[in-house]
């Protein structure tokens, strides 16, 4: 598996501004924030793309989406409202491969997405 910036966050190599960790999981800010509130879940488990993700992973992603709520409410968007994402591959907009989730909010959100 190749690794990627967030693989050696995932490892302790490289820093970031954690908010939460666990076995399975680690939630950082990400550094170019697209809104006031701009954070990252991933898996510690290196895994490309969603096209990557298999049936054993199901129970991981769910709880990615745990975390991702956890963290919203303890940066105080859970109420107001946020958005997640997932780009998966290029034409998505995709540049680190290692699944993230991004979660947004802090702001207003647009709706379709560019
Ligand atoms: P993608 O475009 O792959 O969906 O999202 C990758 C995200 O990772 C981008 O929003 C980018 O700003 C963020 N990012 C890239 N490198 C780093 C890094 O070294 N640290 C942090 N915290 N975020 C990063």
């Amino acid at each position: 598996m190749a690794e990627t910036i967030f693989s050696k966050i995932a490892a302790g190599e490289v820093a970031a501004d954690i908010l939460y960790e666990d076995e399975r999981a680690i939630a950082f800010r990400d550094v170019n924030p697209q809104a006031p509130v701009h954070l990252l879940v991933i898996p510690r488990k290196a895994i490309p793309t969603l096209n990557q993700v298999t049936p054993d992973d199901a129970s991981l992603i769910g709880h990615l989406f745990l975390v991702a709520a956890k963290v919203a409410a303890q940066e105080g968007i859970a109420e107001t409202g946020y958005r997640t994402v997932v780009n998966c591959n290029a034409g998505a907009g995709q540049t680190v491969y290692h699944l993230h989730l991004h979660v947004l909010g802090g702001r207003p959100m647009q709706w379709p997405p560019g």
